[in-house]
This record gives structure tokens, sequence and C-alpha cells, in this order.
């Protein structure tokens, strides 16, 4: 046996400390007990006079749980291209290191290990091509010394056993996910500051999730890999969102190839972020072979809308 395969079947700190028996992890588990609260909240605050004792009840509910009191996190931009990575750009992850969540699991990975700042790691994952999944493999390396109680990898259920039986074949890679599953399903995942997280169906060859966090007065929505199309049933989920993160594949004048591949161009990223009255929009997964400054011609939508930005990687925003 090599070296770095005995290294890597070496059990983890994660591994070790990850409690036993406790399938459905704490996110969701954490909604039934959410849901309750606020009902009996509900039912005991009923009267006119007492209105407002129930509003901050459950404000309560999701006040951040932070000690310093943070009531706004950063969001890194770790991979802003898809398909391959270039000189410029890892494939697809983004990550809110206070929550301690990572959007996709592309190349872009292994730049999560310098952010960990949390002992626990929600992985959501869109959807399993190589260019958001890939860096699953990174984390041996990721989380090496990382004193994690759990790391949670959120999938569709039907990705689970593909990552398992593909990814993780012994040819491929000769060691067992060193993260727990957790299925998608259409309930939000409740995270560490009490923000919730929900997934959005989108059309793409073999299927694909957005994202969607909600915090009390803020939002962020996460839509990659799909044909950006004003009337697509996305746009309703994405409505009123106060940062829209949004691929952007091909300048405009590709769109039989945006419509083949289940990717987008410019202008109808630009309409999606008009209709659903984005705050702003921030474009990733720019075509890797344009490593350009300037890959999308941002002047040419101004008027469809002006608050757009193509993400760059180590980028980091206020959300
Ligand atoms: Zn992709
Ligand atoms: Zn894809």
């Amino acid at each position: 046996m090599s070296n770095w395969i005995a290294r890597l079947r070496q059990p983890t700190e994660n591994s070790r400390s990850r409690p036993k028996g406790n399938s459905r992890g704490p996110g969701l588990a954490i909604i039934p007990v959410f849901a309750f609260k606020t009902l009996c909240i509900g039912l005991r605050f009923t009267t006119t006079g007492e209105s407002r004792k129930l509003r901050r009840a459950i404000k309560t509910q999701f006040t951040p749980q932070f000690s310093n009191g943070l009531t706004n996190v950063k969001l890194h931009f770790l991979g802003t291209t898809g398909y391959h990575p270039n000189n410029h750009r890892q494939t697809a992850c983004l990550m809110l290191p206070e929550l301690g969540v990572v959007l996709d699991a592309g190349t872009g990975m292994f730049r999560v290990r310098d952010l960990i700042q949390t002992d626990t790691l929600d992985i959501f994952l869109t959807h399993v091509h190589l260019d958001h999944c890939i860096g699953l493999t990174f984390l041996y390396d990721v989380l090496s010394g990382k004193k994690m109680s759990r790391v949670t990898v959120h999938v569709s259920a039907d990705k689970i056993s593909p990552i398992k039986d593909h990814l993780y074949s012994k040819p491929l890679f000769p060691v067992e996910p060193n993260f727990e599953f957790q299925p998608l399903t259409d309930q939000p995942v409740v995270l560490r500051d009490g923000s919730q997280l929900g997934s959005i169906p989108l059309e793409h060859p073999g299927g694909a999730l957005g994202f969607r966090i909600d915090w009390p007065k803020r939002s962020l929505a996460y839509i990659t890999d799909t044909t950006a199309h004003v009337e697509s049933k996305y746009v309703d989920a994405i409505t009123g969102v106060d940062t829209l993160i949004h691929e952007c594949y091909f300048p405009d004048g590709w769109e039989d190839k945006a419509e083949l591949t289940g990717h987008s161009c410019l202008t109808p990223v630009a309409q999606v972020a008009a209709k659903a009255r984005a705050k702003r929009l921030l474009l990733v997964h720019v075509n890797p072979l344009d490593e350009s400054e300037s890959p999308l011609d941002l002047g040419s939508v101004a008027d469809v809308f002006k608050e757009i930005e193509i993400a760059s990687d180590q980028m980091v925003i206020d959300v």
C-alpha cells in the first residue's frame, strides 16, 4: 500500500468524533422542533395586545447564535468557472465560512481548508457533474488536522449512489468518503445561525438544484447549470432575493449551444435578475476557454440590469 493511501485510511478527527446513528444530521432534525415551537408561540400569543410579544418571540428563533452577534456573513468565491479549471479560475465552489457552508465541490474545494472556522461543514451540491463534485475527493487534505465534529454532504437522493459507486469506485479513488450523506428534500435545511437553505429544481441534463438562503432581513440565491429564461419556474423561487449568484457560461450569440448543454447566455440571465427584482447579480461558471479580463460584455445589458458583476476567484462579498 502506498504511503498516501495509508495516510488517507487513518481515521480523521471527523470520523472519530462523529455521533453514531445520526443519519438525519442536525439540520433537518431542527426543523420540526422549530415549527413546533413557532406553533406553540403562535397559539400562546393570539390576542391583539400580545402580537408584539409574538413578533419578538419569532424573531428570537432566528437570532444568530454567534457570541459576537454577527448579523452578516461573508461569501467567498473559491471557483468561478465550469467544466475545467484554467489559469485564473477553479471550478464551482462557494463558501460561507461563518456558517460552515460550502456550495458545490468543484476544484475550488482545496481552498476551503484555509477558511474553515467551524467544527461542522455542510457541503451542498447542486448536482454531481464532475466540475461540481470532484473536490469531495480533496477532503482528506482539506480536513487534515482540523477538529471537525461533523462533515455532511447534502445532495439529491438520486445522486448519492453515483458519488459512492463512481467517484469513490476503487480504481478511481481507493478510499471511503470521509463524510456523511444527507439527501436534500423539499424541506429547507436550518443552518447554524438559524437561516434556512431551500432547494430549487433546475432544468439541466441529469437534473440540478439551485439554492436559496433566507435570513430574516436578507437573502442569497445560487443558480448554476441551467438555461436562463424569464419564464422558467425557478424565477418565482428567487423573486425578491438580495444577492443573486447566477451562472453565465456563454456570451450572447451562443443560445443554441446554451440550450443544448443546459447553460446560460448573458442577456437572459440579466432578464431573470430583473424579473426576480434581485438587488445585485454576480456571474459565475463562466467559460474557461475565455481567460480575458472581460469574458462577458456587461455594458450590453446595462439597460436590462445594472448591478451586475463577473465574480472572480477569491473574491469576497458581504451577504
Ligand atoms: Zn457545471
Ligand atoms: Zn452540469
